[in-house]
């Protein structure tokens, strides 16, 4: 398949407002693509060359690939840096570029009429780029620069645009893998109604491009045959939440095992032998950041073959006690592990066992994976099974939640013991509730919200953003709905941080997939995810979120919003709170107010 087709498709999604249009068109060009290439051709448009977890990203420096460019274009490097800083796009910069190559002599012209003849293919430009993400070590950069020359040279203006935008990880068309989905079940599967299928694959596996595959080739008997494999992460299951003990065991049929919700990382554990990887909530790869839980789960997970959840704490080594979240950060480094470990060592509390020597567990009720993880972990002080109890008294609930609060923990997840109390991967539902601590002067408990636009600053935040438009998630309609523009709670320092943060996911109109009555002076990509308070939630005309539910033509909003302090770097945008618990925590209020 050329490259000018998936190009073609860039500009068309570029240029839509809409989020059905942006499936249409995935429709088409998925219906386009040969099945032997349309995993490729899924991670291209996701400006990616593999899952996520795979971690082998595309991000060369600006001014390596302005290096290519000037191999390819024979501009200078001074030209195309001053070309790069009027058009503030490295991908526009090259397609100017590519539109006034420099042509030496009769010879370069005619080379360059030939290369120009021969049409870039995808796999071609998947190959190269597969390349260049993998070239280290020494030469490793000129190896880069002459890789992408190669590509330049047979690129047109457009397709050197997308090129370059890919090579240094700026193609943000912001296509969400909830989209991909919807894309897939029309295309192979017979249409929207099979999507629960094809993400339930996608749950398992986590590898779009894999289930892409599966469908292209054998539509919906392929999905039959997925399976849970060593190595693919399987996505988590998340918890709904609710405030009072008295609603939650009433809504867990009386009944619940409720556990420590320990504050700190979570972690999937994949074990194959001695050999164990590790992902995040996120499911990116961590293993490198914690060699010391990788050898926890070596020694203490007793089966050949595991899938494991647990929560992974940055403990005091001379008290043993559990140190807060933002102390486990430090332990998200590059270098310097081996101190780390030292200075901030870990335990984990492991809380779920997804799949055992060839068996999946996913299936089967939470006291059955429970009892299968105590068979196979064997208890240290470093690995611990989370600590629960079996209750069904409202003061039994909330004693067992102060003692959590009191130990460092967050609070409780409190799950089903239902028959039916399977392990819903990928999915928030109400078979695990957490119970937070609230805030008690404040109506609202902490909110994840995704940052969708800023307006600028005035005084002494001129020149910097002064507030920030957030969102919240509708995973019904796949689209981000304003609830408050946040400027509060940000230090000297965050102010400073926030445009560099937000730079690479500036766009130039409102995106496809945010809903918004504001408009904003600044838009971005949904993509950075914040932590906020505030005094309460209110009915409000001008945001989106819950826009019509509880009164038409009213949304809801947070009243005095400010920033906590805590970056969700470990969030993606669908992570952050829904637009349905916002709903539930209004009503909860309200109920408190009248109580
Ligand atoms: P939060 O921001 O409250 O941590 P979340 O969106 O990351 O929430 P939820 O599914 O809502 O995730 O809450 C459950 C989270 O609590 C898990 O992701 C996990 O990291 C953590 N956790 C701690 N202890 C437990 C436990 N015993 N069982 C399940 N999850 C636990």
């Amino acid at each position: 398949m050329e490259y000018s087709i998936l190009v073609t498709f860039y500009e068309k999604i570029e240029s839509t407002t809409k989020r059905l249009e942006m499936t249409d068109l995935l429709v088409t060009l998925f219906k386009k693509t040969p099945p032997t290439i349309i995993d490729k051709v899924v991670y291209l448009t996701q400006g990616r060359l593999y899952p996520e977890y795979v971690g082998i990203e595309l991000g060369v420096a600006e001014k390596l690939a302005l290096r290519a460019l000037s191999m390819a274009t024979g501009l200078s490097l001074e030209e195309l840096e001053a070309e790069l800083k009027r058009a503030g796009d490295i991908g526009v910069a090259a397609e100017r570029a590519l539109s006034r190559k420099k042509v030496k002599s009769l010879l370069d012209f005619v080379s360059s009429a030939q290369a120009l003849a021969r049409k870039l293919m995808v796999e071609e430009v998947y190959n190269t780029l597969d390349k260049v993400a993998r070239a280290t070590g020494e030469g490793a950069q000129d190896t880069k620069i002459s890789l992408i020359a190669s590509l330049l040279r047979h690129a047109s203006p457009k397709e050197a645009k997308y090129l370059m935008r890919t090579i240094t990880g700026r193609l943000r068309l912001g296509i969400a893998d909830m989209t991909i989905l919807d894309a897939l079940a029309i295309a192979f599967c017979g249409g929207k109604d099979a999507r629960s299928l094809v993400e339930r694959a996608y749950n398992l596996s986590s590898d779009l491009g894999h289930v892409a595959r599966v469908v292209s080739e054998s539509g919906l008997e392929g999905l039959k045959y997925f399976k849970i494999t060593i190595g693919r992460p399987i996505r988590p299951m998340l918890a709904e939440r609710l405030t009072t003990a008295e609603e939650i065991l009433e809504k867990l049929g009386g009944k619940c095992v409720a556990e420590y919700k320990y504050d700190g990382e979570r972690i999937q554990a994949h074990k194959l032998s001695s050999n164990v990887i590790l992902f995040s909530r996120r499911l990116e790869n961590i293993t490198h950041h914690y060699p010391d839980a990788c050898e926890i789960i070596r020694n203490h997970v007793k089966a050949e073959e595991a899938i494991v959840e647990a929560e992974c704490v940055a403990i005091d080594p001379d008290t043993g006690e559990m140190r807060p979240f933002q102390e486990l950060m430090h332990r998200r480094r590059k270098y310097g592990i081996e101190e780390a470990i030292k200075e901030y060592p870990v335990s984990l509390f492991f809380f779920d066992c997804l799949y055992v020597d060839g068996q999946d567990l996913t299936n089967q009720p939470y006291p059955k994976r429970r009892e299968v993880l105590m068979k196979i972990l064997e208890p240290s002080e470093r690995a611990m099974p989370a600590t629960y109890r079996i209750i069904d008294r409202v003061d039994e609930l909330e004693g067992f939640f102060e003692e959590a609060i009191s130990e460092g923990c967050e609070g409780l997840v409190c799950k089903s013991l239902a028959p039916d109390s399977i392990y819903q991967a990928g999915a928030r539902g109400w078979l695990w509730i957490k119970f937070k601590r609230s805030y008690q002067s404040k109506l609202v408990e902490p909110i994840d919200v995704t940052v969708v636009g800023a307006f600028w600053g005035k005084g002494k935040r001129a020149g910097k953003y002064g507030a920030l438009l957030c969102a919240v998630y509708d995973p019904d309609a796949d689209m981000f709905k304003t609830v408050c523009k946040v400027g509060s709670g940000f230090t000297d320092e965050d102010l400073e941080k926030i445009p560099g943060i937000l730079q690479p996911y500036v766009i130039e109109h409102r995106h496809p997939r945010v809903d918004s009555k504001m408009k904003a002076d600044v838009w971005f990509t949904p993509s950075v995810v914040i932590e906020i308070i505030g005094d309460e939630i209110t009915l409000s005309p001008l945001h989106t979120a819950g826009l019509g539910v509880l009164k038409p033509d009213a949304g809801l909003a947070i009243r005095f919003p400010r920033f906590t302090g805590r970056w969700r770097f470990d969030k993606s945008p669908e992570d952050s709170t829904t637009v349905k618990e916002l709903v539930e925590m209004y009503k909860m209020q309200l109920k408190k107010i009248e109580t």
